[in-house]
């Protein structure tokens, strides 16, 4: 594919599943992604295992790595301890998240701790990293949950830019306009750096039903009735894969600068839509 494209993958949560995981890397970095990014567990759960995971990528492929990182729950010392020691394992580019508090806590109190928001973690990792690092962004085309109006998700883009973020990765969707629609009233309100849509290809009903769950999004009814009727899981990863492929033309033709594709850890799907986006629609 001509246009830029990367992908998310997620720590190992079990032992077992590091020798998948590397297999996937390889074939992911085969493609030519412009990075890797590899998430971090809430609360840093996953602290050494994205660190493993984000060497792994830097040491046996020729792909940059990309670390989200959150700073909900922590002091100011712990996360500039963790931002350097990703530095120093040569990780220099970052999606500077704030990441959710512990379920029933109350995100109005001081658990947000000394870091409230992720534009203070994008000034801190500019701080420690100086030159040599890059700072991402999450971007919300359907609003963060926590926000009050449209323009605050802008305000709020605006806020990160101005703190020295260079790119923002989308929260995912399923209707391009979402997208598109964010995209040029962020571009009116003044942000100038790309906005990359998050776009995952959803190959079962649970997963799905799952996803709208944890994020709020809409569900996507043309996607969960057709997910209904597949008659069998290969049937359905058929359909999830199309789905994406037309959401990823779409996001395209209408200007995206480059595309973010959920991996889910596994190579087949994600690959799969790049190849069908290669062929004529
Ligand atoms: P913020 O930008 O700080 O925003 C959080 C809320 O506060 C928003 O409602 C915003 O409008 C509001 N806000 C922020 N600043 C201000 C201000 N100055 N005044 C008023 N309101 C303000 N979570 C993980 O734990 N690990 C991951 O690896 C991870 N990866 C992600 C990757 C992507 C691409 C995305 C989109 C999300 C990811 N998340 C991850 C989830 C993320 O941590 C949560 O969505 C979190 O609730 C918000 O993070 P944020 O960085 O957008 O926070």
């Amino acid at each position: 594919m001509s246009l830029p494209f990367s992908f998310e993958v997620y720590p190992p949560r079990k032992p077992e599943l590091q020798a998948a995981l590397h297999a996937t890397i390889h074939a992911l970095a085969e493609s030519g992604p412009a990075f890797i990014t590899v998430t971090y567990g809430a609360n840093g759960s996953s602290r050494d295992a994205s660190l493993d995971c984000l060497r792994f990528i830097r040491e046996n492929t020729s792909i940059e790595p990309l670390a989200h990182l959150t700073c909900v729950g922590t002091t100011k010392a712990e996360i500039t301890d963790i931002v350097d020691s990703f530095i120093d394992a040569g990780i220099h580019q970052f999606l500077a998240l704030r990441g959710d508090p512990p379920e029933g806590s109350d995100v109005s109190s001081d658990y947000l701790g000394e870091l409230s928001s992720a534009t203070e973690l994008v000034e801190l990792i500019h701080a420690r990293g100086g030159g040599r690092v890059t700072v991402a962004v999450a971007a919300f085309p359907n609003g963060h949950p926590q926000s009050s109006t449209p323009q605050q998700d802008i305000d709020v883009l605006l806020a990160k830019q101005a703190a020295g973020a260079e790119f923002a990765l989308t929260q995912l969707f399923f209707e391009a306009d979402d997208y598109l629609t964010f995209a040029a009233a962020a571009r009116t309100a003044g942000v100038t750096m790309p906005i990359i849509p998050g776009i995952m290809p959803v190959t079962s009903l649970g997963r799905l039903r799952r996803i709208v769950e944890i994020t709020g999004e809409r569900m996507p009814a043309d996607l969960e009735v057709a997910l209904e009727s597949a008659a069998s899981p290969a049937e359905a990863r058929a359909i999830g894969t199309e789905h994406a492929v037309a959401l990823c033309r779409a996001l395209v033709a209408g200007g995206a600068p480059s595309l973010h594709l959920y991996a889910f850890n596994e190579h087949e799907t994600v690959l799969a839509v790049l190849a069908q986006l290669g062929e004529p629609a």
